[in-house]
């Protein structure tokens, strides 16, 4: 198999040839037809997630074809289209995984981090932890499409619920994430607020284009105040931003891995319980019933497709924000 590779942190993937994965007992491996390119894989190739598996194969947005099954997997078969993402493996035992919080999880493997992800023509996955997509477009459908939906959709469909039962809702950072969830919070019936860099007219053009009621620059007020908003942008200057834009018992829902420094800010923002939380990965559950959910919204995706060797390229044009929607790497 191939696979571009990350040595250490700050430095470029490199192309390389790696021996080829064997399903162990509870796994399976599969051909990789796309791979979304997410921002969590820029802050592991920028450092600001620590601790990775080095050298590590980036990519948990992984659409693909089961060319193994090991020992003991009897739900998944050869041939079978899967999705695999950003929640790798739990351990089960846990008082977290315990409880229904896997996302939680004490001891956890995530894939493209602490193991080996898709940024490859072949990945080894736990079965358990493998989802497969026949609901979507049956097995024929478009894979690139797809591969956005297994972390920009389910996070930020973890995201959307933890907005509660919010009827105005505003989206800080509108990329990958933002444009499905936009469409999601229109199909349930709410009013969604864009907001994006200030000046950014194609990103706000792309948001009313999704049904987003008003879009603007992330400095401005929205036309009316706010039940909730949700930031996907890695931008802690955003928090008290979002605070002054929610209504009293608002909620703000800091949705990304990882974000710079929040700004001090005055307890007024905060005052009238609103409230300010974080969303940490994805539980299979979560999975589950955001791909159950997908088919039914009629979610469209918009893509950049990229060839796998071309994945630093894919990387940059992320951090430049030089395209809408998300960015696939096609092995
Ligand atoms: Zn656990
Ligand atoms: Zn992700």
């Amino acid at each position: 198999m191939h696979a571009m590779v990350l040595n250490q942190p700050r430095t470029p993937l490199e192309w390389v040839e790696l021996p080829d994965p064997v399903a162990g007992p509870g796994q399976v491996t599969v051909k990789v037809t796309a791979c979304g390119v997410c921002r969590t894989d820029l802050h592991v190739v920028d450092g600001e997630l620590t601790h990775p598996k080095l050298p590590i194969v980036p990519g948990h947005e992984i659409v693909g074809r089961i060319e193994q099954v090991g020992a003991g997997v009897d739900t998944l078969h050869p041939g079978m289209r899967v999705g695999i993402p950003w929640l790798g493996h739990t351990c089960g035992v846990c008082l977290y995984c315990r409880s229904g919080r896997e996302n939680l999880c004490d001891d956890p493997l995530f894939t493209g981090y602490t193991r080996d992800g898709g940024f490859a023509t072949h990945a080894l996955a736990d079965a358990a932890y493998a989802f497969p997509l026949k609901e979507i477009e049956g097995e024929a459908g478009d894979d690139v499409a797809l591969a956005p939906l297994l972390c920009a959709g389910l996070i930020g469909w973890r995201s959307l619920v933890m907005a509660g039962e919010a009827q105005a809702i505003g989206l800080y950072g509108f990329g990958a994430a933002a444009h499905i969830i936009a469409q999601v919070a229109r199909w349930q019936g709410r009013r969604v607020y864009a907001f994006t860099q200030r000046g950014d007219a194609k990103g706000q053009s792309f948001a009313v284009s999704l049904g987003a009621a008003w879009a603007g620059g992330s400095d401005e007020m929205p036309p009316e105040l706010l039940d909730a908003a949700i930031i996907y942008a890695p931008v802690g200057a955003l928090v008290p931003q979002a605070l002054k834009c929610v209504k009293k018992g608002g909620r703000v829902v800091c949705a990304g891995i990882h974000m710079s420094p929040i700004p001090a800010f005055s307890y007024d923002l905060l005052w009238e319980e609103r409230q300010l939380v974080s969303v940490a990965n994805l539980t299979r559950q979560d999975g589950l019933d955001f791909l159950a959910l997908a088919p039914r919204v009629g979610i469209r995706t918009r893509t950049t497709a990229y060839p796998l060797q071309k994945a630093n390229q894919a990387l940059e044009d992320l951090r430049a924000g030089r395209f809408e929607g998300a960015a696939v790497l096609v092995p």
